[in-house]
């Protein structure tokens, strides 16, 4: 599988070519933004014309795109097409990505390369790992582009006028638009994270990282594979916005692998990797508010109904995941009061260490920290555990 995107900031739209054999093609159609302007298909040297009908994906009801039958063919396949990214044709809220001189973000979301999947299963199975990808820009222009690796094998890719700076942890790519003099604290905060989540949760080797800053709204995200962070530009407007690097550094290196029930509960990368932020940024700050009211706004929006009362434990099957970064951090940091800083900082090393590679879920959770505090604190974190995860009895008290 090869996939050429050719780049046209000034004109708005991307080019495109992608060649497939046989065995790359998993599904009889596949899914393209339906603004693509579709060439005939090339398969084994023949003209096919594409069949296109405009659907809604199984995988975002609302969520108008093109799907293009795939002709019969027995060696390989070839579709070309143009697209220009208006802003209107992602299919998350979000996603409003456009092709700009300023600034242009290709990602999964956007269908703006041709998509084999329409179940989460065949989400995460995708190939696009294995695929040969190459996008062209005009001179001036950096494109940073990644093949997630952690899930689905999909590419995200930033394209913009970018100016390199070289930290001690690794590359940033600057917008233009960020102030000079805010560009240099990164590197404080960064070291102080690396060596304190290193002296706590476990060390991890060195590896430099790659940062690409994004503008306001497109929500920062880390890759885990190619150690790549596509960063909101605002981390740079003050300096406890710096958390938001920290936070994707952190995801990079100190984060349970889930298993996939309980993935969506977002609790195993989001509730631990915002306590961890916010621990550290508390520190560096020495401020001690620092994101404590975002836990007191879930806790009211739970209680004036937004959300249905649900243990911890449920925010997988209800698709509250969002909780996990407010309520779900509170509660690691509720258990590290409980276990006192020392022994929880070493039962969260030994779960993250543990679960590096295999996969965990809440029973694996409490287990690790039941089995690693030893028959005095086993009756307390039970008590714990069921008040925290397996149901809401610690709401009552909050
Ligand atoms: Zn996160």
């Amino acid at each position: 599988m090869t996939l050429n995107i050719n780049v046209s900031p000034y004109g708005g739209e991307i080019t495109a070519c992608a060649k497939y054999e046989r065995a790359d093609v998993s599904l009889p159609y596949f899914y393209l933004n339906r603004d693509a302007v579709m060439e005939p298909l090339l398969c084994d040297g023949k003209i096919v014309e594409a069949q296109i009908e405009i659907v809604r994906h199984p995988m975002q009801d609302e969520y108008l795109v093109a799907r293009v039958l795939v002709p019969t063919f027995y060696n390989y396949m070839e579709v070309r097409y143009r697209l220009k990214l208006t802003g209107k044709t992602g299919s998350w809220p979000y996603v409003r990505e456009q092709i700009t001189p300023e600034f242009s973000l290709l990602r999964f979301e956007t269908f703006c390369y041709p998509l084999f999947f329409d179940t989460w299963q065949d989400f995460r199975k995708a190939k696009f790992a294995q695929c040969d990808i190459s996008v062209t820009v005009p001179e001036g222009f950096t494109a940073i582009s990644t093949v997630s690796t952690d899930g689905a094998g999909i590419l995200n890719c930033t394209i913009a006028p970018y100016q390199q700076a070289e930290f001690s942890f690794g590359q940033v790519y600057f917008l233009p638009t960020i102030a000079a003099d805010s560009r240099q604290e990164l590197e404080g905060i960064m070291q102080f994270a690396y060596d304190y989540m290193n002296a706590h949760f476990g060390h991890r080797e060195f590896k430099p990282l790659t940062i690409a800053t994004i503008p306001a709204g497109f929500g920062s995200f880390a890759i885990t594979g190619s150690r790549t962070i596509f960063l909101e530009e605002g981390a740079f407007s003050k300096s406890e916005n710096l958390g938001f690097a920290v936070h994707e550094f952190i995801h990079l290196d100190w984060n349970a692998k889930p298993k996939d029930s309980v993935q969506r509960s977002r609790f195993f990368d989001e509730a631990f990797t915002c306590y961890f932020e916010n621990r550290i940024m508390r520190r560096i700050l020495q401020d001690d508010s620092y994101r404590r009211n975002s836990a007191e706004k879930a806790i009211a929006a739970v209680k004036d109904g937004k959300y249905a009362k649900v243990p911890i434990c449920k925010y997988g099957e209800m698709e509250y995941g969002d909780l996990s970064y407010t309520i779900g951090a509170l509660c690691m940091e509720k258990l590290c009061s409980l276990l006192g800083e020392e022994l929880f900082d070493a039962a969260t090393a030994e779960f993250l260490r543990k679960h590096q590679e295999t996969p965990a879920d809440f029973e694996d959770f409490c287990g690790t920290y039941v089995e690693f505090c030893g028959k005095e604190n086993e009756i307390r974190l039970r008590k714990f555990f069921g008040e925290w995860l397996y149901s809401c009895e610690w709401m009552e008290v909050e």
